[in-house]
C-alpha cells in the first residue's frame, strides 16, 4: 500500500450544533482523492482540502454517467469510540458497482485505510447526540476528457464527509408512499442493482409527482409486468404479513442494501421466518384485506428503519397498522442504532473501530 499524503487546511472549520446539521449541507475539512489510469491502476492517494475542483467541459462523466457512489455512516459513542458501520460490505457493494459500469475495482483494504486515516483527522467533526453521525460519500467518476461513448480510461475516487442530523427529531413518523404504476426504475439486466446516479435520474419525474400528490415516497413496480414489489429508491422494502418478514428477492434490479441484509441476518437471528421472494402489489392489498399486514418498513443507511403508514395504488389507499409504528420495526431501530451508538453489545462485530 502506497503511503497516503497528507495537505491539510490553514484552519480547521467547526462543527455546526445538531440543530443546524440537516442532511447532506455540510462537509468537513478535507476529502479523501485516488487517481485511476489505465496501466498504472489506481494511485496516488491523498488527503486534501475539501474544495471546488476543476475539470475540462468534455469531461466524460458529465455526458455520459460513468459513475458510482456509496453511502455509508461513521458514529461516536458515548466513550467517543468512533467506529465505522460494517465498512467492508459498503466497499465490497462499491466493487459490485463498479463492476457493472465498467470502472476499474478498488482494494477494498486500501480504500478502507484512506477513510480511515481521513475519519481521525476529523474526528472533531463527528457528533455524538443520538440520531445524528457523519455520513461517508465515496464515489468514482470517469474523467477523460473526451466527448465519445466509450469505457474510459482515467477515473477518480473521492471521499467526502457531512456531519447529518437526527433523521427522526420527534419519534417515528411513518410515511405515506405511493405505488408507481406509470414510470419505471429499473429492470433486469440494467443497472438497478448498481449504486449508480442513473437510477436517481430515472426516479425524478415520478418523485416530484408523488411530492405533487402529497405522497413522501415512490414504491416501485418490477417493470415487465408492473406487479412484483421492488423498492422504494433509496430504501429497501419489508412486509411483515402474519408473522412472516418478506422483502423482494434480489432479482437484478433491486439495489441490495446493507441495512436491508441486516435486517434479513436479525430476524433469523431472533427466531422469525424471514423470506426473500417475489412478492406481488396484490397480495400485499389481499393481506391487508385479510388483516394480516401487520407491518411494512422500509431500510436504508439514512433512516435505518422508516416506517410506511399508508399505501396508495392506482387510486386505492390502504393504511398500515393504524398509521403507527410497529413493534417489529422499532424493536429493529432500537438494536441496530442501539449497536451503531454503543449502548448495544457489538455482538456480531459490526462496528469497525477507527481510534483506541
Ligand atoms: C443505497 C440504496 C438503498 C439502501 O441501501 P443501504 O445499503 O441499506 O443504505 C436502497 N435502494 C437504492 C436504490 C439505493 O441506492
Amino acid at each position: 500500500m502506497t503511503d497516503i499524503i497528507v495537505n491539510k487546511v490553514d484552519k480547521p472549520g467547526v462543527l455546526p450544533t445538531d440543530d443546524k446539521l440537516g442532511f447532506g449541507k455540510i462537509f468537513t475539512d478535507h476529502m479523501f482523492v485516488m487517481d485511476y489510469e489505465t496501466g498504472k491502476g489506481w494511485h496516488s492517494p491523498r488527503i486534501i482540502p475539501y474544495g471546488e475542483f476543476a475539470f475540462v467541459p468534455a469531461t466524460i462523466v458529465f455526458h455520459y454517467g460513468q459513475a458510482i457512489f456509496e453511502g455509508m455512516k461513521a458514529f461516536r459513542a458515548a466513550n467517543n469510540q468512533i467506529a465505522v458501520f460494517r465498512t467492508k460490505q459498503y466497499l465490497n457493494r462499491f466493487n459490485r458497482s463498479a463492476g457493472h459500469l465498467c470502472i476499474p475495482p478498488i482494494d477494498v483494504e486500501e480504500v478502507q485505510a484512506g477513510l480511515f486515516k481521513l475519519l481521525e483527522l476529523e474526528k472533531d467533526w463527528i457528533p455524538g447526540t443520538l440520531g445524528t453521525s457523519l455520513y461517508i460519500r465515496p464515489f468514482i467518476i470517469s474523467t477523460d476528457g473526451y466527448i465519445g461513448v466509450k469505457v474510459a480510461s482515467t477515473y477518480k475516487l473521492f471521499i467526502i464527509l457531512s456531519p447529518v442530523g437526527a433523521y427522526y427529531d420527534n419519534g417515528f413518523n411513518p410515511v405515506s408512499i405511493k405505488v408507481e404504476d406509470k414510470y419505471v426504475r429499473a429492470t433486469k439486466g440494467g443497472l438497478g442493482q448498481a449504486k449508480t446516479p442513473a437510477n436517481y435520474a430515472m426516479s425524478l419525474s415520478a418523485q416530484a409527482e408523488a411530492h405533487k400528490e402529497g405522497f413522501d415516497q415512490v414504491l416501485w413496480l418490477d417493470a415487465v409486468h408492473r406487479k412484483y414489489v421492488e423498492e422504494v429508491g433509496t430504501m429497501n422494502i419489508f412486509f411483515k404479513i402474519n408473522g412472516e418478514i418478506i422483502t423482494p428477492e434480489l432479482s437484478g434490479s433491486i439495489l441490495g442494501g446493507i441495512t436491508r441484509h441486516t435486517v434479513l441476518e436479525l430476524a433469523q437471528n431472533w427466531g422469525l421466518k424471514a423470506t426473500e421472494r417475489q412478492i406481488s402489489i396484490e397480495e400485499v392489498y389481499e393481506a391487508h384485506a385479510k388483516g394480516e399486514l401487520e407491518e411494512v418498513f422500509g431500510t436504508g443507511t439514512a433512516a435505518v428503519i422508516s416506517p410506511v403508514g399508508e399505501l396508495s395504488w392506482k387510486g386505492q389507499k390502504i393504511k398500515i397498522n393504524n398509521n403507527q409504528t410497529g413493534e417489529f420495526s422499532k424493536k429493529l431501530f432500537d438494536f441496530v442504532t442501539g449497536v451503531q451508538y454503543g449502548s448495544v453489545p457489538d455482538e456480531f462485530n459490526w462496528m469497525d473501530k477507527v481510534n483506541n
